[in-house]
């Protein structure tokens, strides 16, 4: 048997990966990077064919990577994770963003540690990238942060993986089994991202209440994860 459920137990951290130049930049959120070699140090990144960034590491043969830490607020993650920037073009206009040797913008906001690397090796897997760099400049930004892992995301962000994400797993089938039900301190399911409300805990970040129902949000309430209306959440169990 293959239990899917067996591959989010793989510990992770989230990363923002940027690439690009002065002029324009991007970003994507990636829980899958990691150190290859010690020496020279390189590192690599697991990315979508589909992310708007890929592209920008394949034209300007760099990137650089900003681990995130468990303060990053749900909109970095709404902004990076489930914004591409086909369709988004300021992603980073609002960062602290800084120009190393490569001239890739690194991402510094919420951020603990970062490494700019030198593109040396490009590996084709299926739907995915993995680009594998040379590390050219790497510091500490807030070695005293707790770095936000996977499992963090998952388990107290209540976030899921992004469709373009490797660890990305498609439960459409289920969601869409799931039967409406508007009765009263019903947690609910967001059908684009999986975040969960939870009437018990509220969304303090958005002014709500814990204690508040699901159907009691104001109108103009939205996922505080990748931005939907209450007309893409489903009621669970
Ligand atoms: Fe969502």
């Amino acid at each position: 048997m293959i239990n899917l459920d067996a591959l989010l137990s793989i510990p992770y951290g989230m990363f923002v990966v940027c690439s690009g130049n002065k002029t324009f930049g991007n970003g994507f959120l990636s829980n899958v990077v990691f150190q290859i070699t010690a020496t020279p140090p390189r590192m690599g990144v697991c990315c979508s064919k589909d992310n708007f960034t890929a592209n920008m590491i394949l034209e300007n043969k760099s990137f650089s990577i900003s681990l995130l830490s468990q303060e990053t607020p749900a909109s970095v993650i709404r902004t990076f994770g489930y914004q591409s920037g086909k369709d988004n073009k300021q992603k980073l206009a609002a960062c602290t963003l800084k120009y190393g040797s490569c001239n890739v913008p690194i991402y510094l906001d919420h951020t603990i540690s970062y490494f700019e690397c030198k593109l040396s090796q490009t590996v084709e897997v299926g739907s995915h990238y993995i680009f594998i760099g040379e590390v050219v400049e790497a510091n500490f930004l807030n070695d005293n942060l707790q770095a936000m892992t996977y499992e963090y995301y998952r388990k107290v962000m209540k976030g899921k993986s992004p469709k373009n994400a490797p660890t990305y797993i498609d439960n459409s089938i289920n969601i869409n089994l799931k039967t409406k039900n508007m009765s009263t301190l019903k947690k609910y399911e967001c059908d684009v991202c999986g975040y969960v409300y939870d009437p018990a805990i509220g969304d303090e970040d958005s002014g709500i209440k814990p204690g508040t129902a699901f159907e009691d949000l104001p109108d103009d309430w939205v996922c505080p994860l990748c931005g939907v209306g209450k007309d893409n959440f489903t009621a669970i169990d």
